[in-house]
């Protein structure tokens, strides 16, 4: 018999909706088995079982009396802390916002919660989103769930390892990566909207031109279902696209057959390590078996994706992280003489060295000399890879790669060797720079027993199609969410 924590969000809804199930029941179980596994793990920085108790109680009671409780009634949630939940402490994963309490939700938390889903609490994270393994939050180390002496990946590590043991759902956001990728090292489903598909309102900023929220969840069901309550159009964020959105439940039962899938050559040309290597031949095989046609295609500007990536985030996140500056937000250094002293000691001990380090880099290449030679060739860059993207799109409906070079790493071995750690975002800052829905499936164990991800592209506004694959792959693959380092 599997218990309640172990029901996947759609499960949960329809019989919360249904009467079968009671949402206080469901939100109790998650509760209880969050705290069996939190000491080991440190997913979480704050579970806010008060709140999720009476909002459950309210969904039962709105039900009793004959309400529809909507797609998500009942369904517990975690939430990565750099999206605002109003009344609730918002820190970013950083000192500098100890103390700050959102004053609003953001628009895909009020669309969560108008759909009856029941915030579980808030999810470690890298500082700001910066960072590939949750090492770079401020307060707490998150464990993968898998093994305990590996990064959860990041910067959504805490929501990833969340999903992977005790909650169906999960918000994380992701500027380059950081939702597929933890997405992949806990073994479950990730997906990155197009840019604009999902409201930013809320969502405090690292890189504006590429951040998105988005859902992880332990099956592409989930993730569809989760997409389409947070998906649309907001007036209070004027990069959110106007387009309709179309159910991708509705089409997520079509598979993969007869469709075309293009492989970018340049990837065999990498140094994917021979462990992910065999696995990612299987993942390519699976797709034809399932009557992918899989096409070669060439993308030579995949080559200078991480540069590209790397120099546009840290500008933008400089211009976005100057509000941080102990006056206007964050934390104010005490005993400091001058208005300059008082910024410079709230900023230099607000923020962790990764967060130092990325302003540093992005105000050098913003800077009126180097403007050029960096942010102004990296943006040239950006637009040849978009157009090469959007040139592979007129033959193939769907781009597949790995999600990450490799599985799951021990914490502490990347650390410090930022470069080594940004290159774990070599397949994913793609669809970051042109915007296009990825998704991550689990596609199988690594030699140490860790999982693998297999990432999906397609063209903007497809997240219809990704998730259709990605369903056929999850259930000719029979994965099942069962990490080995927590008890069942
Ligand atoms: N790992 C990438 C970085 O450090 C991606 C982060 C993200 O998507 N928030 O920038």
């Amino acid at each position: 018999m599997s218990q309640l924590w172990q029901l996947g969000a759609e499960e949960i809804a329809r019989g919360v909706r249904g009467g079968e199930l009671s949402a206080r029941e469901v939100f109790e179980s998650c509760l209880e088995r969050t705290r069996a596994v939190e000491g080991d793990l440190g997913a979480y920085l704050e579970l806010l079982a008060e709140q999720g108790r009476e909002r459950a109680d309210e969904i039962d009671q709105r039900r009793r009396a004959g309400e529809d409780v909507g797609p998500l009634a009942g369904v517990p949630v975690a939430i990565k802390d750099n999206i605002s939940v109003a009344g609730r402490s918002l820190t970013c994963g950083s000192r500098i916002l100890e103390g700050y309490v959102a004053a609003y939700s953001a628009t895909a938390i009020e669309r969560l919660e108008a759909a009856g889903a029941v915030i579980l609490g808030r999810c470690n994270l890298d500082e700001y989103g910066m960072g590939s393994s949750c090492e770079n939050s401020s307060f707490q180390l998150t464990h993968n769930p898998w093994r305990l002496d590996r990064v959860p990946g990041g910067s959504s590590g805490g929501p990833a390892a969340a999903v992977a043991t005790g909650v169906p759902l999960a918000l994380g956001t992701d500027t380059g990566g950081s939702i597929r990728q933890p997405a992949a090292f806990c073994g479950i489903v990730g997906l990155k909207p197009t840019y604009g598909r999902v409201s930013r309102y809320g969502l405090v900023a690292f890189a504006s031109s590429t951040d998105q929220i988005g859902p992880l969840a332990r099956n592409t069901r989930d993730a569809a279902l989760a997409l389409k309550v947070i998906a649309g159009a907001d007036e209070r964020d004027s990069t959110s696209a106007r387009r309709p959105v179309a159910d991708p439940l509705a089409e997520i039962d079509n598979g993969i057959a007869g469709r075309a899938v293009g492989v970018a050559t340049e990837i065999d040309n990498r140094s994917l390590p021979a462990e992910a290597r065999a696995s990612w031949r299987q993942a390519l095989a699976r797709l034809e078996r399932l009557g992918a046609e899989l096409r070669e295609v060439s993308i030579p500007a995949l080559d200078a994706a991480i540069a590209c990536y790397y120099v546009l985030c840290t500008s933008e996140a400089s211009a976005n992280l100057a509000r941080f500056d102990g006056i206007r937000y964050g934390r104010r250094a005490a005993g400091t003489g001058s208005l300059g002293e008082l910024y410079r000691a709230s900023r230099s001990q607000g923020f962790g060295a990764e967060v130092k380090r990325r302003i540093m880099l992005g105000t050098f290449a913003l800077s009126a000399g180097y403007y050029d030679a960096y942010y102004g060739r990296a943006l040239a860059v950006r637009q040849a890879l978009r157009r090469q993207l959007e040139t592979a799109f007129e033959t193939v409906d769907l781009l597949v790669t790995p999600t990450a070079p490799s599985g799951a790493f021990a914490i502490g071995e990347r650390i410090d060797d930022p470069l080594s750690m940004y290159l774990m975002d070599i397949y994913t800052v793609p669809a970051s720079l042109a915007g296009l829905p990825a998704l991550s499936v689990p596609c199988g164990l690594d030699d140490d027993g860790m999982p693998l991800g297999l990432q999906l592209m397609a063209r903007p506004f497809d997240e219809a199609a990704v998730l259709a694959a990605g369903r056929a792959f999850e259930q000719d693959l029979d994965w099942k969410v069962e990490p080995t380092a927590v008890a069942a």
